[in-house]
């Protein structure tokens, strides 16, 4: 916690002075173009990778950069409150469902039961992404190890994107041209940041 508390002081001592107005027009309200949505892995920082400022995205994080399909969860899906509240609230114009290398959340589809016995939840909450799973184990049947992750975190990516068009708003949205959507995928070892192209069904390098 000690480094916490020292970036705390450092933040309020030097980035904070320097945009003492910014903070202050920023607490009147947020008008984020962009709608995030990324794992809680602890070195995936969307902030970061974007250079963006506060105020520039609306983030949702969960295990694993899943979206749940509009009807898979009836109750308290807090997913589905941000995308609402992103969506037709704040009136995003994209939305980014982003992934990345090295993902615990995908590996741990290839997991046992036994390995969750003390993680119930977990264990539940993966089960929306089984399906990727599936689609690994069936069109990329040769690919194992590390290939077969890289795979499965890209295929996670493109079932999320599938799953974020089951909400009717955003269908809707979409149909008019008005809301757009992109998946990306993010290494954590080269810092590079790809975006799926559906013309060539391919992960493109951004930059
Ligand atoms: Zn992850």
């Amino acid at each position: 916690m000690k480094k916490l508390y020292e970036g705390i002081h450092k933040f309020q001592e030097s980035y904070f002075k320097k945009k003492e107005n910014f903070f202050h027009r920023l607490s009147k309200r947020q008008v984020p173009q962009t709608l995030f949505i990324t794992c809680s892995d602890s070195r995936v920082d969307p902030n970061l990778v974007t250079q963006s400022n506060p105020g520039d995205i609306f983030i949702v994080r969960n295990v694993g950069n899943i979206v749940p399909p509009y009807e898979a969860i009836k109750d308290k899906n807090s997913v589905a409150a941000a995308i609402e509240f992103a969506v037709i609230g704040l009136k995003v114009k994209d939305i980014i469902v982003c992934g990345h290398s090295n993902c615990g959340a995908m590996q741990a589809l290839y997991k046992e039961d036994k390995d969750f016995n003390s993680m119930p939840h977990l264990k539940n909450w993966l089960k929306i992404a089984m399906p990727v799973k599936d689609i690994v184990k069936t069109f990329y049947r040769k690919r194992h190890g590390e290939d077969r992750l890289r795979t499965t975190e890209k295929e996670n990516i493109l079932m999320q994107l599938g799953n974020i068009q089951t909400y009717p708003f955003v269908k809707q949205l979409l149909k008019n041209g008005r809301l757009y959507l992109h998946g990306w995928y993010y290494d954590i070892a080269t810092g590079c940041i790809y975006t799926y192209n559906p013309k060539t069904d391919a992960f493109e390098k951004i930059g």
